[in-house]
């Protein structure tokens, strides 16, 4: 499909356009790759590497991730551009549940064997007696009618807090497709008996590099790519079809944009109120990661590749281990995590990245992952934009910011340009459906 993308680009391109993007993410990188060798090409990104939330990055031997870890894509067109000639670990997506002490298998709802007899009967009472009608005002009444009031309010309602930052009521539900599994009563009571549940995971089988973390995958992609990096962009003049950075312009036949809805509109000149205000209101978390290099083996329950807690005294919402992904992504005999706190306009994290990153070695020890000791490689760092919030205005004020960009003819992809829960390879979905229409 690339190929033939590929050939269709070339047809079309006797006129060596000039095409500008914004962000070398794995959307811009790709939206590049497709389009370099029929056009004059050029990424503005404001960092010094590219990558966006695909980056990686190394400390005395551990390789940690920003954001995507796990690669488990069906599509063969995504295969192709990232996978191809990549030595790959695969393994089946494994992930733990951690609240009060205990360790649940995922998803809890399936999985209640670990779980204290009164609270299984509270959870299968509410289960049994759930009224499940099809009609959701909010994410909180999805959870309640798919697994009853008791499992709602005191599971996936205390992770919400933690990975969303808003109460399940403030958040619509079309975002939720296969991230979240509904058993049945013959499922969720075997799981009461059994510690014998088969494996639910959305991602099912995943692949991820040997080693050098996920940013390998973006290996073929930026082959040639011609990124001007560190650029501040000061303007976007949609008519005269240029992008003042760094005191200098860039002119452009087409521009795409992948940076953040709310970012672009404050480029752009003459943006009616109502945009901006819409702008404005597009709901996002940011994330605080702290990446850990641990001197012994056994740190990740079960050596799951992921776990979720649901603790509201404990920092950290998800964690990640990029050793238990590929295991050269460590040195031997140790381990890499990554602990992810979530904050947003909602919930403010008022603390430094100093004590934000003491606060989760102190959890971390205390729940018995490993003891200060252990601790070989210590990072804090942070990404603004991490996901999307789909607050309820969500499609209203996305829609107000797209037609604008469409006015404009600032064409835009990926998780951030689309506004949207997209996995990696969706974004790079989006950006070959893009490339397309140039
Ligand atoms: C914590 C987390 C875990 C994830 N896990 C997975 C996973 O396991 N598997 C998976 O497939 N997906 C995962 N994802 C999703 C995946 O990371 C995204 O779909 C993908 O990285 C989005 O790529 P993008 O290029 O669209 O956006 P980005 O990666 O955000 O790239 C946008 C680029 O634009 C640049 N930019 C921003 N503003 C400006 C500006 N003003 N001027 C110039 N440049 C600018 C940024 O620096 C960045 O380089 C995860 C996401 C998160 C947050």
């Amino acid at each position: 499909m690339v190929g033939q993308l590929l050939g269709k680009c070339k047809d079309r391109g006797r006129k060596l356009k000039r095409v500008a993007i914004l962000g070398a993410g794995i959307t811009g990188l790709t939206c590049s790759s497709l389009l370099k060798d029929t056009y004059d090409v050029t990424i503005i990104e404001k960092d010094e590497v590219s990558g966006g939330l695909c980056q990686s990055f190394e400390k005395d031997g551990f390789w940690f991730d920003y954001g995507a870890h796990a690669a488990f894509t069906k599509d063969e067109s995504v295969r192709k551009l990232l996978e191809e000639n990549l030595v790959l670990e695969e393994s089946l997506s494994e992930a733990m549940n951690y609240k009060k002490e205990k360790w649940i298998k995922q998803p809890v709802q399936n999985n209640l064997f670990a779980l204290d007899t009164d609270e299984k009967i509270k959870i299968i009472k509410g289960f049994i007696e759930r009224n499940d009608d099809g009609e959701y005002k909010n994410y909180g009444e999805w959870l309640e009618k798919n697994y009853g009031k008791y499992f709602a309010e005191n599971y996936p309602y205390y992770y919400t807090r933690k990975y969303w930052t808003v109460e399940p009521s403030q958040l619509e539900t079309k975002w939720i497709g296969p991230r979240m599994y509904t058993p049945s009563i013959e499922e969720v009571l075997y799981g009461s008996y059994s510690e014998e549940t088969p494996n639910i995971h959305y991602a099912g089988n995943i692949r991820y590099p040997v080693t050098g973390g996920f940013a390998r995958f973006l290996e073929k992609i930026s082959k040639g790519a011609n990124v001007i990096y560190n650029a501040k962009i000061a303007q976007i003049d949609t008519k005269k079809k240029c992008v003042y950075y760094n005191n200098t312009r860039i002119d452009y036949d087409e521009i795409i944009s992948t940076i953040p809805l709310p970012e672009i509109v404050k480029l752009l000149d003459c943006v009616p109120e109502e945009v901006r205000n819409a702008a404005a209101n597009l709901d996002y978390t940011t994330l605080t990661l702290v990446s850990l290099g641990i001197g012994k083996k056994d740190v990740m329950p079960n050596h799951v590749n992921c776990f979720y807690i649901y603790d509201q005294d404990i920092l950290a919402s998800r964690v990640f281990s990029t050793s238990e992904y590929g295991k050269q992504n460590a040195p031997l005999g140790c381990t890499s995590i990554q602990a992810e706190i979530y904050s947003s306009k909602y919930k403010v994290l008022d603390m430094s990245l100093e004590e934000i990153k003491e606060k989760v070695l102190d959890d971390f020890t205390r729940m018995g992952l490993f003891q200060r000791k252990d601790i070989m490689v210590q990072d804090v760092r942070r990404k603004k934009y991490a996901n999307i919030i789909f607050t309820k205005e969500i499609y209203n004020n996305r829609k107000i910011v797209h037609d604008f960009l469409e006015q404009c003819s600032v064409l835009y992809a990926g998780r951030f340009g689309k506004w949207d829960y997209l996995w990696s390879d969706q974004s790079v979905l989006s950006a070959i459906e893009l490339v397309n229409k140039i």
